[in-house]
């Protein structure tokens, strides 16, 4: 484990954050800061990639960001391409609106692994009820609360320090007082803290 480097973040060419802080040492060995909004085929996908190569890169990369397997990538493709609207946007707006992306991007986690362990080991409230599922599509008004007990947890107690506010998406609003926060309005792909190439992802499903 001793000077493990970030190998994903590596072979995607950009800071992944998947396990939060390391991204930030000299373990990661990514420098540049192309982890900013969502910009559609702007990755740091390698060049002179085949089509069905830039595909499945973009489609891997996704999939490890939100942590998810294929079937429920593909799941979620399915759902937004039968949905109204632009599906590259109702994709964004499924991967960001899930339970765990939300507790991470309240700056309750410091990663999406670590929120997805916080939300199953049942520290979460949402709208005053426990909900212990990852995947638990949150809408505009609801509210996700760390549970009054899990707060004394030696985890929780340092989280109002480190909560910053202009880093919270305009998307959501959080109290960093009580460890609570709200949706106010439903994100898409410029709302995504990494470029993802949407385009590629569908065209890799719609064959
Ligand atoms: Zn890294």
């Amino acid at each position: 484990m001793l000077y493990k480097k970030c190998k994903k973040c590596r072979r995607y060419g950009e800071k992944l954050f998947l396990k939060g802080d390391r991204c930030y040492t000299a373990k990661c060995s990514i420098t540049r800061r192309n982890y900013g909004p969502g910009i559609h085929g702007d990755t740091g996908k390698p060049k002179k990639m085949s089509e069905f190569g830039t595909q499945l890169f973009e489609k891997q990369k996704a999939k490890k960001i939100y942590g998810l397997r294929e079937k429920q990538f593909r799941g979620y493709y399915n759902k937004a391409s039968k949905q109204k609207g632009v599906t590259s946007e109702k994709i964004a707006q499924l991967l960001e609106t899930r339970l765990d992306n939300i507790v991470f991007r309240l700056g309750f986690a410091k990663s999406r692994n670590l929120s997805r362990q916080i939300v199953n080991h049942g520290h979460i409230l949402v709208n005053d009820k426990p909900v212990d599922i990852a995947s638990h599509q949150l809408k505009i008004n609801d509210v996700v609360k760390i549970k009054e007990k899990a707060k004394a947890n030696k985890y929780f107690i340092n989280i109002p320090k480190t909560i910053v506010k202009d880093s919270v998406p305009r998307w959501l609003e959080v109290n960093s007082k009580d460890l609570s926060g709200k949706v106010i309005a439903m994100p898409g792909i410029a709302d995504m803290d990494h470029s993802i190439g949407m385009k590629q992802i569908i065209e890799s499903y719609s064959k």
